[in-house]
């Protein structure tokens, strides 16, 4: 049996999940048609809607279903930058932000924007002094950030930040894809007592990060935000997503999101004693092995590790003849991983920058598949350097 230690990749549907699915999925019913089957349809959308809600601390009508969590990216992105005010052309992008993040601004910035980065700091942690600097200029229309780094597993102050963008009259968007189901989210915390349209304004969740299916997600986009959507073709969800609602996966992502929040202290505890079990273990089979990222403030199921002069792809390759799965955490180009951009954002070569490997637990995560990890990581350091 695989001993899959990749669970911030995607992780399996819980059974729960798996089974709201499957008795969602034997209605047949649009919820946008008016017959009675139609409403039963909407019935179990709303409600799964207002569960989801309650879970991410938004409002119900601010909860908008989409495919997944690079979905949600876009939407919120190039609608806030279509609906931005004439003049207002900077978009804000940090460091070390997802690919999603990352190539939706680049692709704005080919129609005309101008991107202020902000560094972050040998933790990859968002610097939010440069945050502040780069979002205090009349011409910035949009600004976006991480909750919790999907690499690294280092968790930003995002109040602070949403703060900041309130108060320079910034719309903020917040990536919680790697955070949500793991860390407590909340929208409306986090949102404080921003003015309309301003602050945190729109924040992304996805499915299956936390036991539902692939192809959910959602985006909370507050009520006051001005925002303007990337799919046209009908009233649904505000007119912010168009589009035939997916009941049975909204329905499943409900009860993955509350399962996860009801167990998020328990198995938060369990997971950083888990990784921690792992992480010095693989620095006793390997001194020079080092954890990156923040080691206290950091997503619990989190081992991200650098193996100076391994090739982290090689080392994986290697683990997963072992039978262990687990990442380098960087994006692939045609199935060969890159070097982290992440890593190296963080003040790291571009060598360090492909010596890396993540390991992220789970649910089903237990101490012997950290042990059968710890038996191993040594002779595949070793077999890496080698070659
Ligand atoms: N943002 C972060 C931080 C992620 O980790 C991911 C997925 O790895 C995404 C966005 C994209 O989400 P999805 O796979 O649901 O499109």
């Amino acid at each position: 049996m695989v001993i899959y230690l990749d669970h911030a990749a995607t992780t399996p549907m819980r059974a729960q999940a798996r089974e709201a699915w499957l008795a969602a999925s034997e209605l047949v019913g649009n919820p946008s048609s008016v017959h009675g089957a139609g409403q039963q349809a909407r019935r179990m959308l709303e409600d799964a809607r207002e569960r989801l809600a309650a879970v991410l601390g938004a409002e119900p009508i601010e909860v908008i279903f989409t495919s997944g969590g690079t979905e949600s990216i876009n939407t919120a992105l190039r609608g806030l930058w279509l609906a931005r005010k004439p003049g207002q052309s900077v978009v804000v992008l940090p460091d070390g932000e997802h690919h999603a993040t990352m190539e939706t601004v680049a692709a704005l910035g080919r129609e005309g924007a101008t991107i202020a980065p902000v560094s972050v700091d040998a933790s990859g942690r968002i610097l939010v002094d440069d945050f502040a600097a780069a979002v205090s200029p009349a011409e910035v229309g949009l600004a976006t950030a991480m909750i919790a780094n999907n690499e690294v597993g280092t968790l930003n102050d995002s109040a602070a930040l949403s703060s900041i963008a309130a108060e320079h009259q910034v719309p903020l968007h917040l990536d919680a894809v790697a955070a949500f189901g793991h860390v407590p989210v909340s929208f409306a915390e986090l949102r404080g007592a921003a003015p309309s349209g301003v602050g945190l304004v729109a924040l992304s969740v996805s499915g299956h990060k936390i036991g539902a299916g692939v192809g959910t997600g959602a985006l909370v986009v507050a009520r006051s935000a001005a925002l303007k959507p990337l799919l046209h073709g009908g009233a649904a969800q505000r007119e912010i997503r168009a589009g035939t609602q997916d009941v049975a996966g909204a329905v499943a992502f409900a009860v993955a999101a509350e399962l996860a929040r009801d167990e998020q202290t328990a198995e938060g505890v369990r997971l950083q004693s888990l990784g921690s079990r792992l992480a010095s273990g693989i620095r006793s089979a390997v001194p020079s092995a080092e954890l990156m990222g923040d080691p206290d403030l950091r997503l619990p199921g989190n081992v991200h590790m650098l193996f100076p002069g391994a090739v982290g792809e090689s080392m994986l390759f290697v683990l997963d003849a072992a039978g262990i799965a687990v990442s380098t955490g960087a994006a692939c180009q045609a199935g060969v991983a890159e070097a982290s951009h992440v890593v190296m954002a963080m003040g790291r070569s571009e060598r360090d920058a492909r010596s890396v490997l993540r390991f992220s637990l789970g649910r089903d995560s237990t101490e012997s598949d950290v042990d059968a990890v710890i038996a191993v990581i040594a002779d595949a350091f070793a077999r890496s350097t080698a070659s």
